[in-house]
């Protein structure tokens, strides 16, 4: 049996122990996921520097906050969420019908490079909060992070039923040969199709949370001052390696000017003159992706940075205007801190252009107008939708996060995360006494039957 097998079959075996039914021990364990962030932050901080540049506050208040909260979240509310949930009963009788929360048994999540903290604690969150085991396969991009997820988790999760693997493609292939109950995936859409197709050989259900080109429109009626202001801190955090930043701007084109120049405004008071010694802005993740976001750039109408300097994976806020809907970079998830500015010549035409590409997982309308707004949301399709803002969908405990078609498949956050790691069982207890009234069931039955 291979090391990996062997893990999984002691996370199983664990599982089947009984231990994380009662709820005691799901909070027991969350509370000491919550000790973890609050003991480590240096160590996790440090991390996430190595591997993307953020700064301490950058990696505190960008990633590991929305896992604290999330599990805050799940403390206060389990005692709640795990209470059987009766359901109307359709006769008249003693039985009793409800609906109960099991555990599923082992998941596996496999995380993100991007925001590698969180896109794998978060929904280990919902996964324990449920009573599952986990088997966690953290990016191997994101070296630094995995490294110390394998160090720090098990001082402090049960480390039979909390087992973390790390490796790239190779472990990840294996891993996907065990039979999981669930399967929670962070990453691009190419990947999540192989997933999904490991996940079909054993029957086992996925959640797939991947990326896209998120569209962001700006109407003639609006405040372009604070729309801009919020773009460029979504488009620009992390180096727009960021899921849900907002792909690129469709807009009238009198606007396009006035947007430059309030974006350009926003770099400079955000990141100085040169984003490069900002110690609030970042780094791109490997020369792999420099290359890639660099050659997207190529050819383009530059109204805004466009240099980079590879030996330390830098690459400057970058604004492209006048951009071609049939260009390189339009044709691919930008990740990487480049806004391309498109023209449209209405709210009409920006929606028929969102509509004629895959469902993305972000979508963002900026107007004064809440017929435009509403507009907007009616006549397209997303993941999510923030208006009048970036990002901030995300935060919000009672919205499910998550992707639609090309997107992703599935949700989680709050108590979805607990719903998608639980079945909700169906279950109806009759009282075991003498039947008057229900006697018809039983033969023999009348010759004759109507339904009149
Ligand atoms: P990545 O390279 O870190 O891959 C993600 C995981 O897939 C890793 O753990 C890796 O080991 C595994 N993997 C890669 N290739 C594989 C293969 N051939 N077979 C099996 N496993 C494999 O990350 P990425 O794919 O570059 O991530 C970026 C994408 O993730 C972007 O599209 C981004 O939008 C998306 N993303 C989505 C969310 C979300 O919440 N929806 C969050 C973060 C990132």
């Amino acid at each position: 049996m291979s090391k990996i097998s062997e893990t999984v079959k002691r996370a199983r075996d664990a599982f089947n122990s009984g231990k994380t039914r009662p709820l005691k021990f799901r909070i027991q364990q969350l509370e000491n996921l919550q000790r973890m962030m609050k003991e480590r932050d240096e160590e996790i901080a440090a991390a996430l520097f190595a591997d993307l540049h953020k700064s301490k506050w950058v990696a505190l208040y960008e990633e590991v906050i929305y896992a604290l909260h999330e599990v805050e979240y799940a403390l206060a509310n389990l005692a709640q969420w795990v209470q059987d949930e009766p359901v109307e009963n359709n006769k008249t009788s003693n039985d009793q019908a409800y609906i109960h929360s099991e555990p599923l048994g082992v998941a596996l999540i496999i995380g993100a490079w991007n925001y590698p903290f969180n896109v794998t604690i978060q929904p280990l969150v919902g996964a324990i909060a449920a009573g599952n085991a986990v088997v966690l396969k953290p990016s191997e991009v994101s070296e630094q992070t995995a490294n110390l997820f394998a160090k720090m988790l098990p001082q402090y999760l049960d480390k039979d039923l909390f087992p973390v693997i790390n490796g790239g493609v190779p472990e990840t292939t294996e891993l996907l040969k065990e039979k999981f109950d669930h399967i929670l995936y962070t990453g691009s859409t190419g990947v999540g199709k192989i997933i999904m197709t490991a996940a079909a050989k054993h029957l086992t259900p996925v959640t797939l949370e991947l990326g896209g080109k998120s569209p962001c429109y700006i109407d003639k009626d609006c405040d372009l001052d604070i729309a801009c202001r919020r773009i460029t801190w979504g488009k620009f955090m992390n180096s727009g390696q960021t899921c849900i930043a907002p792909d690129y701007i469709l807009c009238e084109p009198a606007l396009q000017g006035p947007i430059v120049e309030k974006v350009k405004k926003y770099l400079k008071e955000f990141y100085g003159d040169d984003a490069k010694n900002s110690p609030d802005y970042g780094r791109i993740i490997s020369s792999r992706h420099f290359k890639r976001v660099m050659g997207l750039i190529e050819g383009q109408k530059v109204a805004y940075g466009g240099n980079g300097d590879e030996a330390s994976c830098y690459i400057a806020p970058t604004i492209l205007t006048d951009v071609d809907p049939r260009s390189k970079v339009m044709q691919e998830e930008i990740f990487g801190p480049i806004l391309p500015i498109l023209c449209v010549k209405s709210l009409d035409e920006a929606i028929q252009f969102i509509n004629e590409r895959p469902k993305p997982l972000a979508l963002y309308a900026f107007s004064n107008n809440d017929q435009v707004t509403k507009k907007m949301i009616a006549e397209t399709s997303s993941g999510g939708v923030t208006i009048n803002d970036v990002i901030a969908h995300v935060g919000v405990h009672t919205l499910p996060f998550g992707g639609v078609g090309d997107s992703g498949m599935g949700s989680y956050h709050g108590k979805k995360s607990f719903e998608i790691f639980s079945h909700r069982r169906s279950c109806l207890v009759r009282p075991l006494k003498k039947e008057e009234t229900d006697k018809s069931r039983f033969p023999p039955f009348p010759a004759k039957a109507s339904l009149k």
